[in-house]
């Protein structure tokens, strides 16, 4: 057995989520409690790999790979376990015994180290006497002290190079403190001056909490308002998502994401119990952005400013969402008003009232947005309207959303539904490219049906614990035919603890004798199957059955043994004592 650290392993698991790292290499998408992608490990068209973060655990039912984070770091790089140790350490921020990485990820660690000792300073500068101005700025637009805090933000003072000499003196080479883009050099002076000056500071996390940038936004009307720290290495603002770091756990137990455009409209809303919130950094919403909010939900309510440019940036972000076979809906609020405000002048209640009354699927905010541009409804117009609509409605996998909104449509042109469901066969007979290439999740299909019925049985035993006493109480444990899964249940036998600390335990020793694999098999079984499911009762009665008549069939195979010996009194004593020959099998299997 191989040997390691348990509780690094298990420090690793609980910094990091497996649905992040094998989304770096498999675009995943969410539906219900699980994510599901294209296999790295086999070729395949439809997705039949499958990841559920509950657990940490990811399980191909194509070519049966599976396991853990390390599992799959393993297998998809190449590595030994001590070497995936180590990468996912580092990843987690967890210092293991010093080894050298390949010169990109140290030149990104340190970058890392730079912006977070940056961070820390502004973060100090906001809570010590020259940040006054920014803290009464704060006070002013209603941010409380915890979300200062829980935003870590900070203050750029109104000097050239206070920044760049803390780092230096911090110990930080001025190599990295170049590469993080925020000190700029002056061409005619030779010198370097510090990018962020007199600004509030928002720290821009990655997912995993690393800092990998700044945006700096003014304290009065100068401009330019924001500036953000230009694109680097490391930093590249079409990846990340505002907010997202604090978001996450409640973008995933909402199974949605809402939308905005700004800092200030994220911190605010969160800050007002809406915790699901992310903005896409002041520009325009990218693909990589949508693929990112792909992770954590299937659900995007978008809420941008109510002016013309905000509801033009909806309608792009729609495309780009959908796109990723995400299910948008839209809040448009009244003109000339952001979030931020919005909130500000109705206040919570209000405000999430109007969210609730206003939410439109994509579908009505663009038929509404559409005939909004229109001056008039004439047959040019008209035209003009379903054509743009039709791919969107044809994209709609169920029929009676599809009737819904061409129902809609019609009434709202003034037309017969049927002509533009004429419209809409038109469009499916050119079998428009985006349906084709749409990633349809065959769930059904995978579901149990490749799960034999002791694989079932060893699910439900590892999920109940009552299945688990009724199955041990009248089959024993070493009833399963494969050697694995007996081995499964007796080690899991022998842990102690609760379920949950029993189930971790055993996922660990898995990975440890190179079961991973058809432990997770078993792993996702369990989670998505009712214990009834595996008709226990039935399954005892029938091994029972089975155990009974073949205990019968060796007493009457030993009767006719003694039978053909001629020896009487032998054949006597052994009926006489057949209660303890039937003990003797009762636990030699079958
Ligand atoms: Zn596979």
């Amino acid at each position: 057995m191989t040997t390691y650290d348990n509780r690094v392993s298990q420090e690793i698991a609980e910094r990091l989520d497996i649905v992040d790292i094998v989304a770096e290499t498999v675009k995943l998408s969410r539906k219900g409690n699980r994510y599901w992608g294209l296999c790295p490990f086999h070729a395949e068209k439809t997705p039949s790999f499958s990841v559920t973060p509950e657990r940490n655990m990811f399980y191909c039912f194509g070519c049966h790979a599976g396991g853990d984070i390390f599992s799959f770091v393993m297998k998809r790089d190449g590595l030994n376990f001590r070497e995936a140790l180590e990468m996912l350490a580092a990843r987690a921020g967890i210092k293991l015994v010093s080894t050298g990485g390949s010169r990109e990820q140290e030149q990104s660690k340190k970058v890392i180290e730079v912006n977070q000792a940056a961070a820390e300073f502004y973060h100090q500068m906001l809570l010590s006497p020259p940040g006054g101005i920014v803290r009464k700025y704060l006070e002013n637009r209603g941010i409380k002290q915890e979300t200062v805090l829980a935003y870590k933000l900070g203050y750029a003072p109104d000097q050239w190079n206070r920044l760049e000499e803390y780092l230096l003196q911090k110990g930080f080479s001025q190599e990295y403190v170049k590469l993080s883009g925020l000190i700029k050099r002056n061409e005619n002076r030779n010198s370097y001056y510090d990018l962020f000056r007199k600004r509030l500071m928002f720290p821009i996390f990655q997912y995993n909490g690393d800092i990998l940038g700044f945006g700096g936004r003014v304290l009065d009307d100068t401009l330019p308002k924001y500036i953000n720290t230009p694109e680097t290495e490391l930093y590249s603002k079409r990846q990340v998502l505002y907010g997202l770091y604090q978001a996450r756990q409640a973008i995933r137990s909402t199974n949605e994401a809402v939308l905005l455009e700004g800092y200030m409209d994220c911190i605010k809303l969160q800050q007002a119990g809406i915790n699901n919130c992310v903005a896409s950094l002041g520009t325009a919403l990218t693909r990589e952005q949508a693929r990112l909010l792909c992770r954590y939900t299937e659900n995007v309510l978008i809420l941008y400013d109510g002016d013309e440019a905000g509801q033009r940036e909806t309608l792009r972000a729609i495309d780009i969402l959908a796109q990723e076979a995400l299910k948008v809906q839209v809040v448009t609020l009244p003109a000339g008003k952001d979030p931020d405000d919005f909130l500000e002048i109705s206040g919570k209640e209000e405000f999430l009232q109007y969210i609730q009354n206003n939410k439109f699927s994509h579908i009505e905010f663009k038929i509404n947005r559409y005939l909004k541009e229109e001056k008039t409804l004439n047959l040019e117009t008209k035209v003009k309207i379903v054509d743009a609509l039709k791919n969107a409605i044809n994209n709609l996998k169920s029929p009676i959303e599809k009737d819904y909104y061409v129902k809609i449509l019609a009434q709202k042109l003034l037309m017969e539904p049927n002509l533009i469901y004429r419209e809409l066969q038109v469009v499916n007979k050119r079998q428009n490219p985006m349906d084709r290439n749409k990633t349809q999740i065959s769930r059904d299909n995978i579901q149990y049906g490749n799960y034999s019925k002791d694989e079932k049985i060893l699910a439900a035993m590892l999920k109940d614990e009552k299945t688990f006493a009724a199955i041990k109480g009248s089959l024993g444990l070493n009833f399963l035919a494969r050697s694995e899964y007996k081995d499964i249940i007796n080690i899991y036998d022998q842990l102690k603890g609760n379920q949950e600390e029993r189930l971790v335990k055993l996922g660990e020793i898995m990975q440890q004798e190179g079961m991973a694999a058809t432990y997770a098999k078993i792993i996702f079984l369990m989670e998505e199957m009712n214990v009834e499911e595996a008709k226990v009762n039935e399954f005892i009665h029938r091994v029972q059955a089975l155990k009974m008549e073949a205990r019968w069939q060796k007493i009457y195979q030993h009767i006719n043994f003694l039978k053909v010996e001629g020896d009487f009194e032998h054949l006597l004593k052994f009926v006489l004592n057949l209660d303890s020959f039937l003990n003797e099998t009762r636990e030699g299997g079958i």
